[in-house]
C-alpha cells in the first residue's frame, strides 16, 4: 500500500436489490480501461471532468477467433450512464468514472469481469478512500468520516459525521499542532544559542501555553462520551422491581416510534438491544432479552444482567409501581455515578388517580400511553447536543480518544519537566511526543504505518 501503486480499481458502490447500480473504476488507466467496453459517440478518455455520456457496454469479441457470421461481433450488455471525473478533481484524485448501469446481479458482475479483463483489478474495502487519502484529498480523520457517515440512522449522529467530515475537527487539530510545533522551534532556537545561556522561550508562558493546550486536548477527550454514545446508541437500562411495566413501557417506547430491532453483533447472542429514535437521537435499550424474560428467568442471572446494563447505562429509568409504592420513594439500591442521569419514574398512574408525586419524579401510565412524551423529552434533554449542533468538536471515534490520552499524559510529563528544570533539549523531546500523538488522528505531518491504514480501511466496505 503506496502511493504510487496506483492501478485500475473497480468496485460495485451499490448494495444489491436497487434499480439502478453504480460500479466505480478509479486510476490512472480508469476512463482507457472503460474505453474497451464502453461503446458511446467518443471516447471516454478525450471527454472533459464532470461529464456524462450514454453508451453501451459490451463484451468485445474474442481476439483470435472469427466472429460467426451470424453473431455480432460484439455482445452488449447494457445501455450505461458514465460519469466522467479528472484527475485531480475527483473522490480519489485519480482519473476515475462511475458507471450507471442496470441493477441486475447478472449486469453488474458481467460488468466487473469485463472490466477486469481490459485491465483493472478488484478493489479491497476502503481501497478508494485510502487512495483519497494518500492523495491528499483527505486527512485520516476524515477519511473515518466517510464510514461513519454511511452508517449514521440519526440526525445527530449524521451531524458528527459531516462535522468531521468537513474537517472542522482537523482544523482544530492543526491548530493545536502548531502551537506545539511553534513552542519545539523556540525551544530549539535556544539550543542552537546554548553557549550564549539565553532563554528564548519564557519558562512562564510556556507553561501557561501548554496548560491552554492541554485544557483543549482534555475537552476534546471529554467529549468523547457524548459522541461515542450519539453513534452507538444512548445506552439506556430500564430497572424495576417484577411487574413494575418494564416491558410494557418498553414495547410502547418502541412501537410508538417504529422501533428498528436489532440483534448487535458481539454481545451474547440471547440479550437483544433495541434501537429508538427520538428528536434525532438514537437510544439503545440495554438487556431488552433480560427485560422480557422477567417470568422464567434465573433469579441470579437476572440480578447479574440487570446490574452490568446499569453499569453500562448512560441513562437509567428506574420503574416504580404505583400500586406498591408508597409515599417516601426510598433511595435507588445501586450506585449512579455522575456521568450517569437517573430517571426515577411512577408507573400505573392509571390505578392511582389523584395522587401527587414527590418532586423530581415523573408520572406514567405505561398502560394508557399518559406521561410518555414527558419521559420522551426527559430522555432526549439527558443527552446535551448543543455543542453538537454548534459545530463544536466531539470526538466519536475510540482511536482517536485514545490519542488523544497519550497526547495529554504526554502532555503532563512535558509540564512535570518543565516544573523539574528538564533541560531544553529533553523538555523538547516531550512536546515532540504530543505533537506525534496528535499527528496520528489526521496522519498529516505523520508518517503513518502500513498497519494502522489496513487496520482503518478493513472496516471500509467494498466500493468505497
Ligand atoms: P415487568 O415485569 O416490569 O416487565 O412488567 P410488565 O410490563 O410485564 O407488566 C406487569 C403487569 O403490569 C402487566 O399485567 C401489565 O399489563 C401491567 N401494567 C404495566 N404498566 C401498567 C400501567 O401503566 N397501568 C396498569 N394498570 N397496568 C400496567
Amino acid at each position: 500500500m503506496n502511493g504510487t501503486d496506483h492501478d485500475t480499481i473497480v468496485a460495485p458502490a451499490t448494495a444489491p436489490g436497487g434499480a439502478l447500480a453504480v460500479v466505480r473504476v478509479s486510476g490512472a488507466e480508469a476512463l482507457a480501461v472503460c474505453d474497451r467496453i464502453f461503446r458511446g459517440r467518443g471516447k471516454l478518455a478525450d471527454a472533459a471532468a464532470y461529464t456524462l455520456h450514454y453508451g453501451r457496454i459490451v463484451e468485445p469479441a474474442a481476439a483470435g477467433l472469427s466472429p460467426d457470421a451470424d453473431a455480432p461481433a460484439e455482445r452488449t450488455i447494457d445501455d450505461v450512464l458514465v460519469a466522467v471525473f479528472r484527475a485531480p478533481h475527483s473522490y480519489t484524485g485519480e482519473e476515475s468514472a462511475e458507471i450507471s448501469c442496470h441493477g441486475s446481479q447478472y449486469i453488474v458482475s458481467e460488468l466487473l469481469r469485463l472490466l477486469c479483463r481490459a485491465g483493472a483489478r478488484m478493489a479491497s474495502p476502503g481501497e478508494f478512500t485510502i487512495r483519497a487519502y494518500l492523495n491528499g484529498k483527505m486527512d485520516l480523520s476524515q477519511a473515518e468520516a466517510v464510514t461513519d457517515l454511511i452508517a449514521s440512522s440519526s440526525r445527530a449522529a449524521h451531524t458528527l459525521a459531516t462535522t468531521q467530515l468537513r474537517g472542522g475537527y482537523s482544523a482544530d487539530l492543526e491548530a493545536l499542532r502548531e502551537r506545539l510545533l511553534e513552542l519545539v522551534s523556540l525551544l530549539e532556537l535556544e539550543l542552537d544559542f546554548s553557549e550564549e545561556e539565553v532563554e528564548f522561550a519564557d519558562r512562564t508562558q510556556l507553561r501557561e501555553t501548554m496548560e491552554q493546550i492541554d485544557a483543549r486536548i482534555e475537552a476534546m477527550r471529554r467529549s468523547f462520551t457524548l459522541g461515542n454514545a450519539i453513534k452507538q446508541g444512548v445506552a439506556v437500562a430500564i430497572v424495576g422491581a417484577p411487574n413494575a411495566g418494564k416491558s410494557t413501557l418498553l414495547n410502547r417506547l418502541l412501537n410508538e416510534e417504529r422501533a428498528l430491532v436489532s440483534d448487535i453483533a458481539g454481545t451474547t447472542r440471547d440479550v437483544i438491544e433495541e434501537l429508538t429514535n427520538i428528536d434525532g437521537v438514537e437510544f439503545r435499550f440495554l438487556d431488552t432479552a433480560g427485560i422480557r424474560t422477567t417470568e422464567d428467568r434465573l433469579e441470579r442471572m437476572g440480578i447479574e444482567r440487570t446490574l452490568s446494563s446499569i453499569t453500562r447505562a448512560r441513562i437509567i429509568i428506574r420503574l416504580l409501581d404505583a400500586t406498591q409504592a408508597g409515599d417516601t420513594i426510598p433511595a435507588p439500591d445501586f450506585e449512579v455515578r455522575q456521568d450517569q442521569r437517573l430517571l426515577t419514574v411512577m408507573n400505573k398512574l392509571d390505578c392511582c388517580p389523584g395522587r401527587t408525586l414527590p418532586e423530581g419524579i415523573l408520572g406514567l401510565s405505561a398502560k394508557t400511553g399518559e406521561g410518555l412524551d414527558t419521559l420522551r423529552c426527559a430522555l432526549r434533554a439527558a443527552v446535551d447536543t448543543q455543542a453538537l449542533y454548534h459545530g463544536d468538536t466531539v470526538v466519536s471515534n475510540s482511536r482517536h480518544a485514545e490519542a488523544l490520552t497519550a497526547a495529554h499524559d504526554a502532555l503532563l510529563r512535558a509540564l512535570d519537566g518543565l516544573r523539574e528544570g528538564l533541560p531544553t533539549d529533553l523538555l523538547s523531546e516531550e512536546i515532540r511526543q504530543v505533537i506525534g500523538h496528535i499527528g496520528t488522528i489526521t496522519g498529516r505531518g505523520q508518517i503513518t504505518p502500513d498497519e494502522v491504514l489496513q487496520n482503518i480501511f478493513s472496516k471500509f466496505c467494498i466500493g468505497k
